[in-house]
């Protein structure tokens, strides 16, 4: 009897494919193999090997290849991925196609390891030196005139090198090579002598190196833990094992990369989604032949493989970024978790503003807890205060209290951050006369006035219209945009402060990848200067010279539907907060509210995030939400209602009967209307995590049978972080 070769393919379904072996060549798990599907092929991964179905082989077909002799996927990553495919109720096919770098999942031979190495000639040089170049091959050359480097350097330090590189190429200035990694180069920085709340941080995870153990670091930003990261690495790499660090966004990590390199002397694999499909696949591959000893990257780093693994690390572990928000939605840190007690190795989450799901896990005992308190260098922590909003004349938004803050901290040569996490002009933008505003004829809610582009555009869907002179309503010139944005408080503070630069960073502002950081280059350390900006402004380098944080506006996040908005405000202030008085200068932060006796604020100003994330955990213990409870959400949207109500009805139908999890709707979404599109959704909820899980497998399945879900696009979200 032929065995039958159980296959996961690329396809959106909850099931593996039968396949009769290949005629040549013995396909095991983990294996890539190349089928006929449907009228075409695909490339699937080998899940299992088995004895012949009751199904009958006679009727199954052939595997036309085997793409590998070997394994791609070894036994803990296939296991691991079985797992995240049915916790998150992902098509198996599509856990392995989040796994496997795009290169990887085409059927040509695997790409050489050797690093790529690009560097100037003779000709090269004497063009370097001549300045005969402009724009990007200008850029090139300066960057490589300086010895050889790799292509994935290249790729941080000056995206888009590629085309540049190709015409320098073919007229003989540049040279491609490929050596073998460089190994141990030295370390070219010493670390700092530890302090002895850091040493005890080391010392505890150090204890677990070779079994699993989470760990929680708590520990405000610039409180040292990534010094904490880099000794444990250290000696993961004195054991010979491999390191992985996690962390939200790339973008705002270049320092923290340089610091690893420059650091531990042995080459650091970067996976982010600037780079080339090329280098991605050959990253993952240097990860799976053990050459890469330390790698780190974003969400879907998670599925590196780690043959010698020693030691996972989740920078802000509270980040929603680590979750997937479409397709297969699984999470980052959860999964992180998973492996590591796969793999048997300690995972280290480190934040300053915990989730409220890992100081949970701390309480009941899971992970151990470690604690940063002291800042290496700092003065002191910084003095945060409350303007009370209510009853001040405001200019643009802004109060008194607040505007002469920042006068004296200009005239002090510092600089001042000003906070609103909202980009543009004005939210809002009204009639005067007969009280029209501006909607999103796609998404019901209200526009967003740019007054730079005289434009009015859909934070929702990206709908533009431009700025109308007058009423579309009752034909009055009276419109007055309501509210501010970023870019009005750049404006008014321009206006108020005209000797200062006034630096608004926000996505408009921010587009390209690395803008970012060259904006916050063109500060100097010993001169005034005044950043308005979203909550991008929360991370990226240190400003030495910033001592006064000014909180515009947060209020909207108190009376969020959304039961996690109060948490995500708090770390969303603390984090902006930390940017105040991180060198040698004291810092303050204030904080301007219509609400200044809110529970929320208070116990946050008053006792700090430990406090506050206490008080929300209770609450949610008391009502029952997560952490304390479990979740999915079944999300429905068509361009018709009924089709929406249709499916949603029979899904909650097909729930089985008397089974115990709440059920909250079939209901519209928070936000009914998003691009033209209906939206609906259904909430089930159970305090065991076991019982919910019991049935969603099957539940699912009968959602595919149903022929109301044809008319509308669903998805099912398990652990939702985010209930829109
Ligand atoms: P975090 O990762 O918590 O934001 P970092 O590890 O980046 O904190 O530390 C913040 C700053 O303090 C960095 O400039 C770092 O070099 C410095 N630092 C950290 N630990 C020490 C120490 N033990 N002695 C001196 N400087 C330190
Ligand atoms: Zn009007
Ligand atoms: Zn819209």
């Amino acid at each position: 009897m032929p065995a039958v070769l159980r296959v996961a393919l690329p396809v959106p379904l909850p099931t593996l494919f039968d396949y009769l072996p290949p005629a040549a060549g013995e396909a095991r798990p983990g294996c890539r193999v190349l089928v006929p599907f449907g009228r075409g092929k695909q490339i699937g991964v080998v899940v299992a090997v088995e004895a012949e179905t009751t199904l009958g082989g006679n009727r199954l077909k052939q595997v036309i290849r085997l793409l590998d002799d070997t394994p791609l996927l070894d036994a803990e990553l296939m296991q691991t991925l079985a797992w995240a495919a049915d916790y998150w109720l992902g098509a198996p096919g599509e856990a392995y196609a989040n796994a496997l770098p795009l290169a990887l999942r085409e059927a040509k031979p695997l790409p050489a390891l050797g690093e790529e190495y690009w560097s100037l000639s003779v000709a090269g040089q004497s063009a370097h030196d001549a300045g005969s170049r402009r724009g990007g091959s200008k850029a090139l050359l300066a960057l490589l005139a300086s010895g050889p480097m790799r292509a994935q350097e290249l790729s941080e330090r000056l995206p888009g090198w590629r085309a540049a590189a190709r015409r320098l190429a073919d007229t003989g200035l540049l040279e491609r090579s490929e050596r073998p990694p460089l190994n141990a180069t030295p370390p070219a920085s010493l670390a700092p002598r530890l302090s002895d709340e850091q040493q005890q941080a080391v010392a505890t995870v150090a204890t677990s190196l070779g079994q699993y153990q989470p760990f929680l670091l708590d520990g405000v930003t610039g409180s040292g833990k990534t010094e904490v990261y880099l000794a444990l690495i250290e000696q993961v790499l004195a054991q010979r094992r491999q390191a992985l660090l996690l962390v939200p966004e790339i973008g705002l990590a270049p320092q923290t990369v340089r610091r690893l390199r420059e650091r531990l002397g042995v080459a650091v694999e970067v996976l982010h989604s600037n780079l080339s499909e090329g280098d991605r696949a050959r990253a993952w591959l240097r990860a799976r032949n053990g050459s890469a000893r330390v790698i780190l990257g974003t969400r879907s780093a998670v599925f590196t493989p780690l043959p010698q693994a020693g030691l996972i690390i989740v920078d802000e572990e509270h980040d929603s970024a680590y979750k997937q928000q479409e397709g297969f939605r699984y999470h980052a840190r959860d999964l992180a978790l998973v492996r590591a007690r796969a793999l048997g190795v300690p995972v280290l989450l480190g934040s300053g503003t915990p989730s409220l799901e890992s100081l949970a896990n701390a309480e009941a005992g899971r992970y151990r807890s470690l604690h940063l308190r002291a800042r290496p260098g700092a003065i002191r922590p910084p003095q945060v205060q409350i303007i009370d909003m209510r009853a001040q004349r405001l200019e643009h938004g802004m109060s008194p209290a607040l505007l002469a803050a920042i006068g004296e901290t200009v005239a002090r040569g510092e600089q001042a951050l000003v906070f609103r996490n909202r980009r543009g002009y004005a939210p809002v933008l009204l009639c005067h006369s007969c009280g029209w505003h501006a909607d999103c004829p796609r998404c019901d809610r209200p526009l967003t006035v740019h007054a730079g582009r005289r434009q009015l555009r859909c934070h929702h869907c990206d709908y533009r219209s431009r700025m109308p002179d007058a009423c579309p309503s009752c034909g009055a010139g009276d419109l007055k945009p309501q509210g501010q944005g970023t870019e009005r408080l750049e404006e008014a503070l321009t206006a108020q402060f005209p000797q200062v630069p006034v630096l608004r960073v926000d996505r408009e502002t921010t587009r390209r990848r690395d803008a970012f950081e060259q904006l916050l280059a063109t500060l100097r350390d010993d001169q005034p200067a005044i950043l308005v900006g979203t909550q991008m402004l929360a991370k990226g380098h240190d400003l030495p010279n910033l001592t006064l944080v000014a909180i515009v506006g947060v209020d909207e996040g108190l009376h969020s539907v959304d039961f996690r908005a109060g948490e995500r405000l708090a770390q969303l202030v603390v984090q902006v907060a930390g940017r105040a008085g991180r060198a040698r200068k004291p810092g303050r932060v204030l904080l301007q509210t219509h609400q200044p006796e809110h529970p929320l604020l208070r116990s946050l100003l008053a006792q700090g995030y430990a406090a506050a994330a206490r008080d929300l955990l209770a609450e949610r213990r008391q009502i029952q939400l997560p952490p304390c409870s479990h979740q999915v959400l079944l999300r429905a949207d068509a361009v018709q209602r009924e089709h929406v109500d249709a499916f949603l009805a029979d899904a909650h139908a097909a729930l089985p009967p008397d089974y115990p999890v709440q059920i909250a709707g079939p209901m519209p979404a928070p936000m009914p209307l998003r691009a033209g599109r209906q939206r609906g959704q259904l909430l089930l909820e159970a305090a065991s995590r076991q019982t919910l899980h019991a049935m969603l497998r099957s539940w699912q399945l009968a959602l595919l049978a149903l022929p109301s879900a044809r008319r509308v696009r669903w998805s099912l979200d398990v652990d939702p972080i985010d209930l829109y």
